[in-house]
């Protein structure tokens, strides 16, 4: 079990003022961020890079991951607010890249997947150009909840498988990786001009041959993107950390990860599932304009 934290682990992040301008306005709305509850190291870097991540459906997860602080518990009741207020603090706030995410909500007989197209839905209305990046729960697999969020027309849709096939059953028990893979599948089997990403942690006991045969497994899946990033122990309830891997490791991983077709890596201590996503949306974006430009070009490319 890892002890003290790597020197490459322990920088100061800086907070700046706006940053709690920007919490400030959230709680006024009632809303919820990842990079907030998560205590995400990047906050300060992404919210300055105009991204940040909405977390809809409520603070409470009826599932326990081994590795997440977020409340575990009954659901609670949905905001039919929630959708108007993440679009308005999206322009409020200027973002250009808007990630929305949930808990799991295996109570609700749609899993949520409502409440994800209409929250999509209504940040196109009132910002077109924003590119909208959903990291949604497993649905367990459920064509038709992968299609209501993939109706909605996302820019990209995020799912993590988090680790690897063999640690499942301690790091997500309610989860399992094959059908997590079926989901990334499925939204390309659904709208193929829909990007996927995923994204994992390390230091919980895996090895490299099983890291890289995930990075393998989603490219089988014509996954576009991929984050990687060391996991970190919210509380001493958590998951220990086995390992903190050497940055040299990730920027191995990123290699292999661009050798094998994926059009954008991020892989890093601390980079997590939406960590520089406005890089990858910059790509999403141009991809776009030029599908707008010359769509006879675009659809002989797809
Ligand atoms: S399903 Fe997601 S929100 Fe729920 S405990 Fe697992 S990681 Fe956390």
């Amino acid at each position: 079990m890892a002890q003290r934290l790597p020197d490459w682990l322990t920088i100061r992040v800086p907070r700046p003022d706006t940053i709690k301008q920007v919490e400030g306005m959230m709680r006024g709305k009632n809303l919820h961020t990842v990079c907030e509850s998560a205590r995400c190291p990047n906050l300060a870097e992404c919210w300055s890079k105009k991204t940040a991540t909405f977390m809809i459906l409520g603070n409470t997860c009826t599932r326990s991951c081994g590795f997440c602080a977020i409340k575990v518990g009954r659901g609670e009741q949905l905001d039919p607010d929630e959708p108007e207020n993440v679009a308005e603090t999206t322009e409020k706030l200027g973002l250009k890249h808007i990630v929305v995410t949930s808990v799991t909500r295996d109570d609700l007989k749609d899993q949520g997947s409502d409440q994800f197209n209409k929250t999509i839905a209504a940040i196109h209305r009132r910002l077109p150009d924003v590119i909208v990046e959903v990291l949604t729960p497993d649905f367990k697999a459920d064509r038709a909840c992968i299609t209501n969020v993939c109706d909605a027309h996302p820019e990209i849709y995020n799912h993590n498988v988090e680790t690897v096939e063999r640690l499942h059953t301690i790091v997500r028990p309610q989860a399992k990786y094959e059908r997590s893979l079926q989901v990334l599948k499925m939204v390309k089997e659904i709208d193929p001009t829909i990007y996927t990403k995923s994204g994992m942690m390390l230091g919980l006991g895996e090895t490299q041959e099983e890291v890289i045969r995930v990075l393998k497994d989603l490219r089988k899946n014509d996954v576009d993107a991929l984050t990687i990033g060391q996991y970190l122990r919210p509380t001493m309830k958590h998951l220990p950390v086995v390992e903190y891997i050497q940055p040299k490791i990730f920027k191995e991983y990123e290699k292999i990860g661009e050798d094998l077709g994926f059009a954008f890596v991020a892989s890093g201590p601390f980079v997590r599932s939406s960590y520089n996503a406005i890089a990858f949306s910059e790509k999403v974006m141009k991809e776009r304009l030029d599908r707008m430009e010359q769509p006879d070009a675009a659809a002989t490319q797809a």
